[in-house]
């Protein structure tokens, strides 16, 4: 008989603690719990004390039927090493333990694979060209010999920690900036022209661009924030339309958190009608980091049978990049973290 009972996952990388249960092929629960700095970018300490203190709440939230639970999951990285990650990692060992069970924890949930997973799962598509575009995190990636490769990516910043940076350059823009910027992008007349950085015709790199805009004197903040988001957003279409073309694949999928900002949706949307492809970006609670990313990776874990035994080896993994995981069919199956790590 199959089991029924659900996965609980929890992430908590960076500025979203969040915790969700998945079973029978839906979301059962999802609750999140937000830091804002009051001030300046995420402090990693700062992030990590608010993730301690929201913990029970947010769990207790969508754990209303503890023996329902067959396992639990959280990402193991990357993210904000050790004080973040280990928050989290410490607060699923706690229950995996408590919950006691054969065995429980199912580490090494990627979370960059988590995004694609999930983006994959709501959007119903199969094998896409994948633009990752979130605030630590730019990526494209695709599935090609049992491993989501990485066929370009940021060699400095992630573009969400770009637009960020920028708003936090500009006084009355708090974090996070993206949306913000997309606000104000949508008031500009004529985008302001930026510093376009790809190189070796895959690789991204943003800080040249963050770094002019933020120097910008003459034009106005709406054209600057309307160049900084055609520049920077046109550099990660071109890479992803060029991945389209090399791999012979005919979807793309956006996940991450600035994918949610719609003029990279209409970009990336004209350039697939272009070349004959089918855009797909999931619903809103699915874009940026979210528990059920977590919960759904878990649960594709552990239907390929991947368990870490409790405790362990159950380190997290700071580093831990999307092309180091063996995916099987649709199923992430983690390597083994390293044994150095904590
Ligand atoms: P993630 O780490 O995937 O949750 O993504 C967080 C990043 O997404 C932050 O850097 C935000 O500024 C960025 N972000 C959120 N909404 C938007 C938006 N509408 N436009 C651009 N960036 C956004
Ligand atoms: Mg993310």
């Amino acid at each position: 008989m199959p089991d029924s009972r659900h996965i609980l996952g929890i992430e908590g990388t960076a500025w979203n603690l969040s915790a969700a249960v998945f079973g029978d092929d839906q979301v059962i629960a999802l609750h999140s719990s937000p830091y804002r700095p009051p001030s300046g970018g995420i402090h990693p300490r700062e992030a990590a004390q608010h993730h301690a203190g929201e913990m029970k709440a947010v769990i207790s939230e969508v754990l209303t039927d503890p023996s329902a639970i067959k396992a639990v999951a959280f990402s193991q990285g990357p993210g904000l090493g050790p004080p973040c990650l280990r928050t989290v990692a410490t607060a699923a060992r706690a229950i995996a333990v408590s919950l006691g069970g054969v065995p429980p924890l199912i580490g090494g949930v990627n979370h960059c694979v988590a995004h694609v997973e999930i983006g994959r799962w709501a959007c119903g598509c199969d094998d896409p060209i994948v633009l990752y575009a979130s605030g630590a995190n730019t990526q494209v990636l695709g599935y090609l010999g049992s491993r989501y490769r990485i066929f370009g990516e940021t060699l400095d910043i992630g573009m969400g920690n770009g637009l960020d940076k920028f708003a936090r350059s500009k006084g009355g823009m708090t974090h996070p900036g993206g949306p913000q910027i997309e606000a104000l992008a949508r008031e500009g007349g004529t985008p302001i022209s930026l510093p376009y950085t790809v190189k070796g015709g895959m690789d991204l790199a943003f800080s040249g661009g963050v770094v002019s805009a933020a120097q910008e004197a003459q034009a106005s903040l709406e054209d600057v924030c309307a160049g900084l988001q055609e520049t920077a957003f046109s550099m990660c279409v071109e890479v992803t339309e060029r991945a389209l073309a090399h791999s012979g694949k005919d979807e793309v999928l956006l996940v991450g958190g600035v994918g949610a900002n719609g003029r990279l949706q209409e970009m990336l949307r004209t350039m697939c009608a272009e070349r004959g492809a089918t855009f797909y970006v999931p619903e809103r609670r699915f874009i940026g980091d979210n528990g059920a990313m977590i919960a759904y990776t878990g649960a594709l874990m552990l239907a390929a049978g991947q368990t870490l035994p409790p405790l362990a080896e159950s380190a997290v993994n700071p580093g831990y990049r999307s092309d180091e995981v063996m995916v099987a069919g649709g199923i992430a199956v983690p390597m083994r973290p390293m044994p150095w790590l904590m």
